[in-house]
């Protein structure tokens, strides 16, 4: 297909082009912001490619749009989209069935496959992802989608977060000074769970005692989770911190974590489960599904897998 390779002198919310994307294909994308450059007189463009989960949404600079996608070409590039959008759903669903097992999902907000799908719909709008990436821990992780933190934050492109009090800043100079003075070296809350087998811990945290610190877990949760919209309501929910330790190491690291209602109608044993992206696929995901439904079912003896690894661990029902 020949491009038109005019780029308007202002390319502007809601203008379609072809953009190049990361791997260095090309499909058409929707303008959906645009902001300057810090420093220059340059500006970057916030895009949605058409036809593609909004995890892919990102900001690129204007040497990245390969040429105006003119009505037709549009039309062409969607039929031969739409022509892989059978298989995109097929590959959302298996996707979707292996976070059931270990990731990170929103169960109690109709993290459904058709709500999934409807985030394709041409009426779904999406918010602009401006942060890009948090400093949690010993990580620096890419963000996937946009999440409600106040202004001043809710701009940066780089968010730093401690992985005990969950104290959100944007400067690494505030950061470094906080974790010399952070009274938390683990979660809060109560220890429930204590494995030395596999070096991790699991705390209780009542939403409604801890409110700051749930509420800013749920607003770190939103970066990974685009369906999950319960981010400062948080008294009616416990919330179940998985945290890795070492011996060696008086420091706590933060996995990730579940929550569930206090009071759940319909008996739901957990509502939203995160593990952070550098420690999915490892069996934590697993290890948290299987602790809600130990915990639900008020078992005495909690039985988890012996490694992480361990495929053969079962759920118990
Ligand atoms: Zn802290």
């Amino acid at each position: 297909m020949e491009l038109d390779s005019n780029i308007p002198n202002s390319p502007k919310p809601g203008d379609t082009f072809f953009v190049r994307m990361n791997n260095g294909s090309i499909h058409a994308a929707e303008i959906l912001e645009t902001r300057a450059v810090d420093g220059t007189d340059q500006q970057e463009y916030f895009v949605h490619y058409l036809n593609f989960d909004h995890r892919n949404d990102q900001w690129i600079s204007e040497n990245r749009l390969s040429g105006n996608a003119s009505h037709e070409q549009m039309e062409i590039t969607n039929e031969q989209l739409n022509d892989s959008t059978n298989s995109l759903t097929s590959r959302k669903r298996a996707r979707l069935k292996r976070r059931l097992n270990d990731d990170s999902i929103d169960f109690s907000h109709e993290s459904s496959f058709e709500t999934v799908d409807q985030n394709t719909r041409k009426d779904y709008k999406p918010n602009v992802k401006y942060i890009e990436k948090i400093w949690i821990g010993q990580y620096e992780i890419d963000c996937w989608y946009h999440s409600p933190f106040p202004d001043e934050y809710g701009k940066q492109r780089l968010l730093y977060i401690c992985e005990h009090c969950m104290k959100y800043m944007r400067l690494k100079t505030t950061y470094c000074r906080h974790l010399a003075e952070c009274p938390l070296r683990r979660a809060p809350g109560i220890e429930i769970y204590r494995d030395s087998k596999i070096g991790c811990a699991i705390y209780e945290i009542d939403g409604a005692q801890n409110k700051l610190y749930c509420q800013n877990l749920c607003l770190l949760a939103r970066l990974f989770l685009e369906s999950k919209v319960i981010c400062f309501n948080v008294s009616e929910f416990l919330f179940y911190v998985l945290m890795e330790y070492n011996d060696n190491n008086q420091t706590e690291r933060f996995i990730g974590y579940f929550s569930k209602e206090k009071d759940s109608a319909f008996g739901y044993n957990l509502s939203c489960l995160l593990c952070l992206p550098p420690y999915q696929r490892k069996g934590y995901g697993k290890l948290l599904i299987q602790f809600s439904f130990n915990r639900n079912t008020k078992l005495i003896k909690i039985v988890f897998c012996t490694t992480l690894s361990d495929n053969s661990c079962p759920i118990l029902p």
